[in-house]
């Protein structure tokens, strides 16, 4: 597996005219080695040159902590008095045209374009971007996995067996947590409980405010899977509202055109169109009963190792969807300092035409509790 995708990876930097990539932290090692560089102030990084001998360098303290992979890469461990930015220039040598993982700390790359002043630079996510968005069979399984996981979170959510009204958005976001993590995820990455006027904003942050009854409760919420040692894991990301007590009319009425038009966007997500037409369809549906303007952010982004990656279902991203692309389909309405709703599934785009992953019924739930 690790093979192949150094291979992929070496392709498309020849394609590139990229001479070395650079991977740190950030999800780009972990998916290329199984290796997790630690997130700390000692430079671990990978030096990938387009041909010839990968390099991870790292603390040698550390070094035990990989697993060898000799064909791929060797081990080089810098001690306590090194200077790791000098090694790791030392590994580049006369190469010029390197790439940067993106989510590398400025404290190692403005030291790395300091100590390479001839180099020119660019994002390593132009390289491993389109890579990784193009998931393996055993990457859709995992995902499976992960969006099954908070499928039985959010069923338990709508069955109301989780009590809402009288505790606090907090309160209920640390269940869920705890919930997704006993549904095989080994890590919650948000939990979003956005109840009444609150699920006005996208992106709330759950705090003290107790939900009350008569109102909606938006719950966006996921995780990382565990997979076996040496593999890195994969995300999961849901929302589903639920109203406690009886749905308004006016609510009742657009969230149908909300879901409406999140079921038009999920078929339109084939092979070949375009990322930025699936968001005009789901943008289209709701501009057709004058709640467009309630949707405050694109349709989707894709999801893998990392929550948030390639491909962005936004208006713009001419790029064609390809089969294996995983993605969220996520649109929402909010009415600010009233209420809000949104509807999201993962989504993968296969040969035989889209396919949700998440499959927990989509309708707005009324609990009694
Ligand atoms: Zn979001
Ligand atoms: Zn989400
Ligand atoms: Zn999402």
């Amino acid at each position: 597996m690790f093979a192949n995708r150094f291979d992929r990876v070496r392709t498309a930097m020849a394609r590139d005219g990229v001479d070395v990539l650079l991977l740190s932290v950030g999800p780009d090692l972990p998916w290329l080695t199984g290796y997790h560089a630690m997130p700390l102030e000692r430079l671990t990084i990978l030096v990938l040159p387009v041909d010839g001998v990968a390099t991870m360098l790292l603390p040698a303290f550390e070094t035990a902590r990989v697993s060898p992979q000799p064909d791929l890469f060797r081990i080089e461990g810098w001690g306590e008095t090194d200077d790791p930015i000098a090694r790791a220039a030392a590994l580049v040598g006369s190469a010029r045209n390197l790439a940067i993982g993106d989510h590398t700390w400025s404290r190692f790359t403005v030291l790395l374009q300091q100590a390479m002043p001839a180099a020119t630079w660019r994002n390593a996510g132009s390289v491993t971007g389109p890579l990784r968005a193009a998931k393996e069979p055993a990457e859709i399984e995992a995902l499976q996995r992960a969006a099954s996981g908070v499928d039985r979170v959010a069923a338990a959510l709508r069955g109301g067996e989780i009590p809402l009204i009288g505790r606090t958005e907090a309160d209920v976001s640390a269940e869920l947590g705890r919930r997704v993590v006993a549904e095989g995820h080994a890590k919650v990455n948000f939990a979003i409980v956005a109840s009444g006027p609150n699920a006005a904003s996208p992106h709330h942050e759950p705090g003290d405010r107790v939900i009350g009854p008569n109102e909606i409760v938006l719950c966006d919420f996921g995780g990382t899977t565990e997979e076996p040692e040496g593999r890195p894991g994969y995300c999961s990301d849901i929302t589903r509202c639920v109203f406690t007590g009886e749905v308004p009319a006016e609510i009742a009425e657009a969230y149908d055109h909300l879901l409406d038009a999140q079921q038009r966007a999920t078929a339109a997500a084939t092979v070949g169109t375009a990322a930025g037409a699936v968001d005009a369809v789901a943008r289209g549906r709701l501009a057709e009963v004058e709640l467009d303007r309630y949707f405050l952010h694109r349709l989707g982004h894709g999801i893998g190792v990392e929550a948030h990656e390639d491909p962005y279902l936004v208006d713009g991203n001419e790029v064609p969807l390809a089969a294996g692309n995983a993605f969220s389909i996520e649109p929402g309405v909010y009415v600010e300092g009233s209420w809000g709703a949104r509807i999201e599934d993962i989504v993968v785009a296969t040969a035989d035409g889209p396919l949700a992953l998440n499959t927990v019924d989509r309708e707005l739930a009324v609990v009694d509790r």
